[in-house]
C-alpha cells in the first residue's frame, strides 16, 4: 500500500489475543507515535503498557535486512531457489513428510493460509504446525468435542453483562490487561457483578476477586466436576435445554457424581466451604461467564479441563446468550486466524477436518491441488522430536523462536543443530533460533506490512502498514508464494497482494457452505483493494460487508445496536445431529514431583514483556517494570531450601536448569515455584526457562503441560 506519513494508520496491536484497535502516526522526522483506536470494539481507545510502548520497540537495531544463505549475503531469487530446490529434493528422496513447516500466531492471516495451502495441498504433507500449539490447543479440541467445531461463542461485551464471571488459569490483569480493564469498568458500574478466580497463584487478578480459589495445579477438572454435581444435587440444571440441545449428559452426570466434596477438595487442595461457596455462587447466578486461558490449556489434561468447564455450561443452559458462555481467550494476535486457515497439524482449512474426506474432497477441489493432505501431521512436540530423530530433514520455521520456546528447549536446539536444512523467515538477525538456519529470510515487521488477524473473539481486523520495509525485507507471504512458484505452484500461487489471499481465503470458507459450517466469511469474497484497505473490523459469522459495527460516536463503552453476534444462541450445533456434547471427563491429577524434584514448576507471563523479548526487549521503559527473571517461592519453601528473598537461586528438572532472582512471597503456592518465560540468554545469562519444561502433552489436543512439571531449588 501507499505509505502516507501524514495521516494515523489504523491498526491492530501485535502482541495478545484481545486485539487493541491502534493508531500510528509517523512525524516528519521519521519519529512514530501510536495510541489506542477509539472506534475499535476491543479496546475503544485503551492501550496496556506493552501496547502503548509499540512505538519503542520497532527500530531497525539488529533486523535481517538481506537474505543470507549460510551466513551469506545473497539476493531473494538465489535464497528463494535454494530454499524451493532443496524442499522438492527432499520431498522427492523422502516423501512429502519428511519436510515440515513450524509457523506462528504472530504471522497474519493470509501468511497463514498461503503456508498452510502450500503444505497440505500442494506438497501434500499436513505437518505444518504452530507456536499456537503451546498456546489453545486444548481450548480447540474441547470445543470440536462439544460443539462439532471449533467455535468460540463469547463476546467481549459478555463480560460487562455477566453477573459472575470466573476466571480459569487466567491472570487477565497481566496478560489480557485491556479485557481486564473492561471488566474493571463494568464492576464500577455493577458493584453486584462478582469476580471468582481460579488460579494456584494469587496474582494482580486477585485484585477483582469476591473469591479467589488457590487451586491445586491441575486440580481443575476435578472442581467443575464437581460444580456439575452440584448441580444436579440443587436443581440448578436447565432440564429444558439438556434435553432439545444436548447428548451424552447423563454419563457425564454420572462420572462426576463419583466424586464426594471431600474427594473434590482433595483433589483440588481446596476446603469444602471454598467450593461450597464458588458452587452456589454459580449456581445462583444465570449470567455466568467462565473465561480460561493458558492454566487450563497448557496441561496434560487441558482438553478434559475444557469440557469440564463447558459442561457446566450446557447443563445450565448458559450459552449463546449475553452475559453467559464459556470463553476461551487467546494468547497471541492471531492464534485463532491461524485456526481459521487451518494452520495446525490436525485441521484443514476454513475449520474443516483433515478426517473427513468430503472436507478434503472440497478443498482440494477449491485449490486445485494436486495432493491433499490425507492424514493429521506432526504437532509442535512431535515435529521437533521428528526432526531429532532425523525422519523430518527440511524444516521451514517462521516468524518464531523454537530455540527458546519449546519445551525441553536445549533438546529442540540440538534438534535444529542437528537437522540437514533449516530455513528461518524472521524480523530479527540472531534470535537463537536464526543462528541455526542454513537460509535466512528477512521477514517484514509490524507496521511494514499489511493483511488481517483474528481476536479472541472472533473479530477481524486489519494490520496495516505505516513504514515502509527496510533492506530487501518482504512480507511472509509473498515469500511463502515465490518459494511455491519456485517448486513448480505457479498457477495456484499467482497472489501478488494481501487483498486476493484474503478473498481467496473468504472465499474457501463459503465455498459449499450450506451453514453446516461455523467459519463462514465468504460475504467478503469479492473485497477488492479499496474495500480490503478501508476494511472494518468485524466479527465472524459476517453478516455482510459495510454493515454497521458500532455506534460511530457517543458513550465509548456502547454496544452495537444490533448487538454481538451469538453462536448456538438457537441452540444448534455442528455436530451431526445439531446436538452439543456432553463429555464424561475423568480427573486425572497427575504427581510428578518427586524426592529429588519436589516441588511443582509452573510458568507464565509477566505483564509488561511478551514472548523471548525480542520486541519488548527493546524497550527500556517496559523492562523497568521487572528488571530480571525470577522465581517465585513460597516463604516456607524459602525456609525449607535455605533461600533467602533476592537469591540467587538455581532451578533445575531433569531437563535443564536456570539462575534466577528469588522472589519470596506469600502469592505463591506452597509446594510450587512460578517462573516467567520470557528471558533468554541475550537479557540474562542462563535464565531459559523452557529448557526446563518437560516435553509431556495432553494426548488429545498435543499442547504442552508448561505449568505443572517437577523442579528442585537451590542457593547458587
Ligand atoms: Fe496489545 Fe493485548 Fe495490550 Fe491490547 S491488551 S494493547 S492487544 S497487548
Amino acid at each position: 500500500m501507499q505509505i502516507d506519513e501524514a495521516r494515523e494508520v489504523r491498526t491492530t496491536c501485535p502482541y495478545c489475543g484481545v486485539g487493541c484497535g491502534v493508531l500510528a502516526k509517523v512525524a516528519a522526522d521519521g519519529q512514530v507515535t501510536v495510541r489506542g483506536d477509539p472506534d475499535h470494539p476491543a479496546n475503544f481507545g485503551r492501550l496496556c503498557s506493552k501496547g502503548s510502548a509499540l512505538a519503542e520497540t520497532i527500530d531497525l537495531d539488529g533486523r535481517l535486512l538481506h537474505p543470507e544463505i549460510h551466513g551469506r549475503q545473497t539476493g531473494w531469487d538465489e535464497a528463494l531457489d535454494r530454499v524451493a530446490s532443496t524442499f522438492s529434493q527432499t520431498i522427492a528422496e523422502h516423501g512429502p513428510d519428511a519436510v515440515a513447516f513450524y509457523v506462528s500466531g504472530q504471522l497474519l492471516t493470509e501468511d497463514y493460509y498461503v503456508a498452510n495451502k502450500l503444505m497440505k495441498g500442494f506438497i501434500g504433507s499436513a505437518n505444518i504446525d504452530t507456536n499456537s500449539r503451546l498456546c489453545m490447543a486444548s481450548s480447540v479440541a474441547g470445543h470440536r468435542r462439544a460443539f462439532g467445531s471449533d467455535t468460540v461463542p463469547g463476546n467481549y461485551e459478555d463480560l460487562e453483562l455477566a453477573d459472575l464471571i470466573v476466571l480459569v488459569g487466567s491472570n487477565l490483569a497481566w496478560c489480557h490487561p485491556v479485557l481486564y480493564q473492561r471488566i474493571a469498568a463494568a464492576r464500577e458500574k455493577r458493584p453486584e457483578m462478582k469476580v471468582v478466580l481460579v488460579d494456584p497463584r494469587r496474582t494482580m487478578t486477585s485484585d477483582i476477586a469476591d473469591l479467589h480459589l488457590a487451586i491445586a495445579p491441575d486440580g481443575d477438572v476435578a472442581l467443575f466436576m464437581g460444580l456439575l454435581a452440584y448441580l444436579g444435587q440443587h436443581n440448578a440444571l436447565d432440564r429444558a435445554y439438556i434435553t432439545a440441545h444436548t447428548t451424552g449428559f447423563g454419563q457425564a452426570l454420572f462420572a462426576a457424581s463419583k466424586l464426594d466434596l471431600a474427594g473434590i477438595a482433595a483433589a483440588t487442595g481446596l476446603s469444602e466451604d471454598e467450593l461450597v461457596r464458588f458452587y452456589s455462587l454459580f449456581a445462583a447466578t444465570a449470567k455466568t461467564v467462565t473465561v480460561y486461558s493458558q492454566g487450563v490449556n497448557q496441561s496434560s489434561s487441558g482438553t478434559d479441563k475444557v469440557n469440564a468447564i463447558i459442561n457446566c455450561h450446557l447443563a445450565t443452559g448458559r450459552i449463546g446468550k449475553p452475559g453467559a458462555g464459556p470463553f476461551s481467550v487467546t494468547g497471541q494476535p492471531n492464534a485463532m486466524g491461524g485456526r481459521e486457515v487451518g494452520g495446525m497439524a490436525n485441521m484443514l482449512a476454513a475449520h474443516m477436518e483433515i478426517e473427513n474426506p468430503e472436507h478434503r474432497d472440497r478443498v482440494q477441489r477449491f485449490w486445485k491441488a494436486p495432493d491433499i493432505a490425507e492424514k493429521p501431521g506432526l504437532k509442535a512436540v512431535d515435529m521437533f522430536k521428528a526432526v531429532a530423530d532425523g525422519r523430518i530433514k527440511a524444516l521451514w520455521i517462521m516468524a518464531t523462536n523454537p530455540v527458546d520456546s519449546m519445551p525441553d528447549a536445549d533438546a529442540v536446539e540440538a534438534a535444529i543443530k542437528a537437522c540437514p536444512f533449516v530455513v528461518v523467515s524472521d524480523v530479527l538477525a540472531s534470535t537463537d533460533t536464526v543462528r541455526h538456519a542454513h537460509v535466512r529470510l528477512p521477514a517484514a515487521a509490524w507496521g511494514e506490512k499489511d493483511g488481517t488477524v483474528t481476536n479472541s473473539e472472533r473479530r477481524i481486523s486489519r494490520q496495516r502498514a505505516f513504514m515502509a520495509m527496510p533492506g530487501e525485507a518482504r512480507p511472509d507471504w509473498w515469500i511463502v508464494a515465490e518459494v511455491a512458484r519456485r517448486m513448480g505452484f505457479t498457477e495456484a500461487f499467482s497472489h501478488v497482494s494481501p487483498t486476493e489471499l484474503f478473498a481467496e481465503h473468504a472465499a474457501l470458507s463459503g465455498f459449499e457452505n450450506d451453514g453446516a459450517r461455523d467459519f463462514d466469511i465468504g460475504a467478503y469474497a469479492a473485497v477488492d483493494a479499496q474495500a480490503y484497505d478501508a476494511l472494518e473490523p468485524f466479527q465472524w459469522p459476517a453478516p455482510s460487508p459495510g454493515a454497521p459495527l458500532w455506534p460511530p460516536e457517543g458513550d465509548a463503552w456502547a454496544r452495537r445496536p444490533e448487538g454481538p453476534v451469538r453462536f448456538f444462541a438457537n441452540g444448534n450445533f455442528y455436530t451431526p445431529d445439531g446436538k452439543a456434547r456432553f463429555i464424561a471427563v475423568r480427573p486425572t491429577v497427575e504427581t510428578r514431583t518427586s524426592p529429588d524434584y519436589p516441588l511443582i514448576l509452573n510458568t507464565g507471563r509477566v505483564r509488561d514483556h511478551w514472548h523471548t523479548m525480542t520486541r519488548t526487549g527493546k524497550s527500556s521503559r517496559l523492562s523497568q517494570h521487572i528488571a530480571e527473571p525470577f522465581a517465585e517461592i513460597h516463604p516456607a519453601d524459602a525456609q525449607r531450601f535455605g533461600i533467602g528473598d533476592a537469591d540467587i537461586v538455581r532451578v533445575s528438572t531433569v531437563h535443564g536448569e536456570a539462575l534466577l532472582r528469588a522472589l519470596v512471597t506469600a502469592r505463591q503456592r506452597p509446594g510450587s515455584v512460578f517462573v516467567p518465560m520470557h528471558w533468554t540468554d541475550q537479557f540474562a545469562a542462563r535464565a531459559r526457562v523452557d529448557a526446563l519444561v518437560a516435553p509431556i502433552t495432553d494426548a488429545i489436543s498435543g499442547q504442552p503441560a508448561s505449568k505443572n512439571g517437577a523442579a528442585r531449588l537451590e542457593r547458587f
